[in-house]
């Protein structure tokens, strides 16, 4: 028998994580499921799973080793905190919590523990072309990064629930990791300009521009397009003093018919990002299975969290907005 991991929230990414759990990993075992919506976790439970009434219960049961929450995100706080309370290793979707002082509370909650027991869903650190394209960069043979584009693209995204303030609070946490991972660099402040409105989206205020100023003085340029109907797109380029390092365009079938010749793109992240899931929950399963976690951590959902606030901030100020961090812990200190 593998880890015994408890899933709370079988929602979309939770069936997904399910399926990678029980069908593509090894060394690991789904033995209890819950949701708010009970049906839900009960079609979606693997065979001999247990469904629990609640997160509470799932968590406190001693037949559950380490936790996945993939529960809606105001959820998480309360979550992660009877995790480590019950000093168990818990891999929590991002984003971490739903506001600073949440985040601040469950690092204290880590911290008074003593032992790192939360990674954050922040698959980018896993991709290959990600992990390829830092490797050049810290190689040092471009010389200092200078400028990074990173641009986050979205076919659609749902009408009604997905919000104006979205872009900043949801999708933008991503590249503000991996600007921060992939540059060795702290976020410093931030700004965000609203260019014309796109037509696609009704009301939703897309897309968005948003500049990370980074400690160092690398500016990070962040294209948010939520409305673009060609496909999932995801690009980065680092700008460097003796040269440009780029992720490469994911290899996609050629197809030539009557309208020419064009590459397939990826629907939606679960294509794009589908071995980067697969290896953060690998390496969560080593880390979980030794009684703590690696990769990225509350500090980082922390840094991801202030960086929304500031962005929201600018919105309104249309000028730079500082990020005021705490001191970090030495358990978050590699
Ligand atoms: P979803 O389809 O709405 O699934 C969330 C599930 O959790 C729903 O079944 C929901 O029930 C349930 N839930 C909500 N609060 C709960 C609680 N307190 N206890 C137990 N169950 C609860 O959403 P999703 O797209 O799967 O997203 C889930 C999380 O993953 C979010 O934090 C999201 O940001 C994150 N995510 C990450 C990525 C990534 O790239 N890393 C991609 C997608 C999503 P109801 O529907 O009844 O509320």
């Amino acid at each position: 028998m593998g880890l015994k991991v408890g899933i709370i929230g079988t929602g979309m990414i939770g069936q997904d994580h399910i399926r990678r759990l029980t069908q593509v990993l090894s060394g690991v075992d789904v033995v209890a499921v819950t949701d708010i919506d009970q049906a839900r976790a009960a079609s979606a439970a693997p065979e001999g799973a247990a469904v629990f009434d609640s997160p509470h219960n799932l968590i406190g049961s001693e037949s559950v080793e380490a936790v996945v929450i993939c529960s809606w995100g105001a959820a998480h706080e309360e979550q992660l905190l009877a995790c480590i309370e019950a000093g168990k290793p818990v891999f929590c979707e991002k984003p971490l919590v739903t506001s600073e002082a949440a985040a601040l509370r469950v690092m204290e909650a880590e911290v008074a523990y003593g032992r790192r027991l939360v990674q954050v869903g922040f698959m980018r650190r896993f991709d290959s072309d990600y992990r390829r394209l830092k490797a050049v960069i810290d190689g040092g043979t471009l010389g200092a990064p200078l400028m990074y584009r990173s641009v986050h693209r979205n076919a659609s995204v749902p009408e009604g629930l997905y919000t104006s303030e979205m872009p900043l609070n949801d999708t933008l946490v991503h590249d503000a990791d991996i600007s921060r991972w992939l540059l060795s660099d702290e976020i410093s402040a931030v700004e965000v300009r609203l260019p014309r409105r796109s037509t696609q989206g009704g009301d939703l205020r897309d897309p968005t521009l948003v500049m990370l100023h980074m400690d160092s003085g690398v500016i990070v340029d962040v294209e948010i397009s939520v409305n673009i109907a060609y496909g999932y797109d995801i690009r980065g380029e680092v700008s460097c003093e003796r040269g440009v390092a780029a992720l490469p365009n994911r290899p996609a079938t050629v197809i030539s018919d009557m309208h020419g010749i064009r590459q397939a793109i990826p629907e939606d992240w679960r294509e794009r990002f589908i071995e980067a899931y697969d290896q953060e929950f690998r390496e969560w399963i080593i880390a979980a299975g030794n009684g703590t976690a690696a990769g990225p951590s509350v500090w980082d959902g922390y840094v991801s969290t202030l960086t929304a606030d500031a962005a929201l901030r600018a919105v309104v100020s249309q000028s730079r907005e500082m990020l005021h961090k705490v001191e970090m812990p030495a358990l978050y200190r590699v």
